[in-house]
């Protein structure tokens, strides 16, 4: 394991100079109130962990969980463009004081990560480095589709794309002062850069978009800008290796906090869709005749589960991964 500890003291290693983008204005925002991170739903999940809890579940509003410790803070997520990252800091110097602050993202999704450019100068941001080449190949083009397909020009208008300070492959640690943090990346999932970060000594895991509570699964594909990376199996595989770990507060990426209970509902999930789509591939199913199908199946198991309207993206994501067409035989081989 490439295992990386990075103190407090550590250098700064900064990678690339900001990426695009016009500075942020202090303009008034036409920004819908219900997207904006509430600092008021702050609250203790465990010592020293906090988090800024989306227990409304509003669409496009994101926990973001601070971690102290006495030497310094750590800050995941940021909300939907800089205003919300403003309260998300705010809150953060609040609880800090004096201490130093990081900032890591779990990925690079609008309203988890486009509010960075806040923290810059602010904080050491930290990301692995799938997720900092994912936000560059990907983020001016998502800006663009959560602008104009979900109405919220306004809230990510004046975002730029910043650098991280700091730059990891597969793991690393941050020691907060009598608080150890570990960020790791188990390769794509939901995104190229999913991280999952833990506070290993108490059984609190964040683990971003790979997990909503109450809720079927986010899998994004969106072939119009490109985007088909999200992989379902290897998302399955990562919810093995954190329930390895014994997590006991489980942090979602929308959603109240929730516990290991949460992830293995989730898990249990995945394994009932990855085996129907197989089984209805193997029988020669089409896609549109399994999505008819299953749909409603696998609605009716959770009926009290938040967007639905996610499932036929579920089973074409799948579908993808696990009924690709043999290659024909090589011309001249018999
Ligand atoms: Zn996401």
């Amino acid at each position: 394991m490439n295992h990386r500890r990075l103190s407090i003291a550590v250098a700064l290693v900064a990678l690339l100079s900001s990426l695009a983008g016009m500075p942020a204005r202090a303009a008034e925002r036409d920004v819908s109130p219900e997207k904006l991170v509430d600092p008021s739903h702050l609250v203790e999940v465990s010592p020293g962990v906090h988090v800024i809890e989306d227990r409304d579940q509003i669409v496009l509003v994101p926990n973001i969980t601070l971690i102290t410790g006495s030497d310094a803070v750590l800050v995941v997520d940021t909300g939907l463009g800089p205003d919300s990252a403003r309260r998300a800091l705010q809150t953060a110097r609040r609880l800090a004081g004096a201490r130093r602050l990081y900032l890591t993202t779990t990925h690079f999704h609008p309203e988890h990560g486009f509010g960075a450019q806040v923290f810059k100068g602010e904080a050491t941001i930290i990301y692995n480095r799938a997720q900092r080449d994912e936000l560059m190949q990907k983020g001016a083009a998502y800006q663009r589709l959560f602008s104009e397909r979900l109405g919220v020009a306004a809230a990510l208008k004046d975002v730029r794309f910043v650098a991280p300070d700091i730059v990891y492959e597969r793991e690393a640690e941050i020691d907060l002062g009598g608080r150890i943090v570990r960020l790791s990346h188990h390769g794509r999932a939901h995104t190229q850069g999913d991280q999952v970060v833990s506070v290993p000594a108490q059984g609190v895991v964040i683990l971003g978009d790979l997990l909503e509570t109450r809720s079927f699964p986010i899998m994004p594909w969106f072939p119009e800008i490109g985007d088909m990376d999200v992989d379902p199996l290897n998302w399955r595989e990562i919810f093995r290796a954190v329930a390895l770990g014994h997590p006991k507060v489980v942090i979602p990426g929308h959603g109240r906090v929730g516990t290991a209970a949460d992830l293995a509902e989730a898990a249990r999930h995945l394994d009932v869709v990855r085996a129907e789509v197989t089984r209805r591939c193997a029988a020669g199913q089409d896609l549109p005749t399994m999505q008819k199908e299953l749909v409603p199946i696998l609605r009716a198991q959770h009926p009290d589960w938040d967007l639905p309207q996610w499932i036929p993206g579920e089973i074409q994501v799948h579908h993808a991964r696990l009924c690709a067409v043999a290659p024909a035989p090589e011309a001249g081989r018999s």
